[in-house]
């Protein structure tokens, strides 16, 4: 650790007012220069390198970078103390005064710019583990998911490089003990009580320094792949509802079982049919000589086939029919098909219909 203090804009060599293109830009020809693999007979270049990235990830995110301006000004990092007198608020020592968890969630940011889904050293002495499991989103016609079928799809996969085995290492040419973290694989940021232990940026937590990276993943050690795979999709799912197909997700990393692939189904909308449970239902109209005198129509079912559904005379507009056993079939249970009446009142009528209202208004005894 360094003895000076530390103070992140002076690291990026920009002021307290940098905007954040200038941040990047003076982090992007600082890392450039530190990178411990463009200096590899200059060990300090490595830990400038991990002071240039520490400073980086912090004022790189707004959240962060405010909370960080914070504690500066309160003079409790690493002794730094601007030429404004003491905040109220901070104790007169200013460095002993503030934890790590003040600076909230800046140990997320850590993991996130640094773990970049590699194992550390300390994982890989653990030997093999289960790859991840991966969720994909399947889209699928109403009918699919009432009746089941077959969808083929193609998931994006990131997965351990099989040439090198993840290490991304050229097979054979051999690594070094990376000399940040000593093999380690973990290196910790800060100082102090503003400290904490994160994957090593030089080596990316791997510990080892490829002599010469893989050719097949650019020594990322993972490799994005897509697999195609015939999913059968059981009768009766619902939207949301997922499925989990052992096996087909990440490859275990160092020669693990490899994770699950978890669908999650979409079910596109029906124009004519509705899911209420395991029922189906459908609104179907008619017209009012057909709700006034009773008739016979014609209802198709989700499987394309049309039943006789017969109406009894005096029908009212929403009264629902239930057609047995064409509903959803899931496990032993079975829904039905609910039929809803809609009675399609004309706003014209012909000479001729307008003729027979008015004889059925007299029979009926109804004046208008
Ligand atoms: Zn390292
Ligand atoms: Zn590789």
């Amino acid at each position: 650790m360094t003895a000076r203090a530390k103070d992140y804009y002076q690291e990026l060599g920009v002021s307290q007012s940098a905007s954040d293109d200038e941040i990047k830009k003076a982090y992007r020809s600082l890392a450039k220069k530190y990178h411990p693999d463009a200096n590899p007979d200059d060990p300090s270049a490595g830990e400038r390198f991990k002071e240039i990235s520490e400073a980086y990830t912090v004022l790189s995110d707004s959240d962060s970078r405010k909370k960080y301006d914070q504690l500066r000004r309160f003079g409790g990092l690493g002794g730094y103390r601007p030429g404004a007198g003491p905040t109220p608020g901070a104790s007169p020592g200013g460095t002993r005064n503030f934890r790590f968890e003040d600076l909230g969630g800046i140990g997320d940011i850590f993991s996130s710019i640094f773990d970049l889904g590699k194992r550390t050293a300390e994982e890989r002495r653990q030997g093999p583990v289960r790859g991840r499991d991966v969720e994909y989103l399947i889209e699928i016609p109403f009918r699919t998911a009432v009746r089941g079928g077959r969808v083929t799809i193609n998931v994006p996969l990131s997965e351990e490089c099989a040439n090198c085995d993840g290490t991304g290492a050229a097979p054979g040419a051999g690594t070094d003990t990376c000399s940040e973290c000593h093999g380690r694989g973990t290196v910790t940021f800060g100082q102090g009580t503003f400290s904490v232990p994160r994957p090593c940026p030089a080596c990316m937590g791997r510990g080892q320094i490829p002599r010469q990276v893989c050719s097949a993943c650019g020594g990322r050690g993972e490799v994005s792949t897509r697999r195609k795979i015939a999913v059968t999709v059981p009768a009766g799912v619902d939207d949301g509802s997922r499925l989990r197909i052992p096996g087909q997700g990440e490859r275990g990393p160092g020669g693990g079982r490899p994770g699950d692939l978890i669908v999650k189904f979409k079910v596109h909308d029906d124009r004519f049919f509705a899911r209420e449970g395991l029922d189906l239902a459908c609104e179907v109209p008619i017209n009012v000589a057909q709700a006034l005198l009773g008739s016979r129509i014609r209802v198709r079912t989700v499987d394309n086939k049309k039943i006789v559904l017969k109406i009894p005379p005096g029908t009212q507009s929403g009264t629902t029919f239930r057609i047995k056993g064409q509903g959803v079939e899931k496990g032993q249970r079975t829904g039905d098909q609910l039929v809803r009446i809609v009675v399609d009142v004309p706003d014209e009528l012909s000479e001729e219909g307008r003729d027979a209202a008015e004889r059925l208004a007299r029979a009926e005894g109804l004046r208008h």
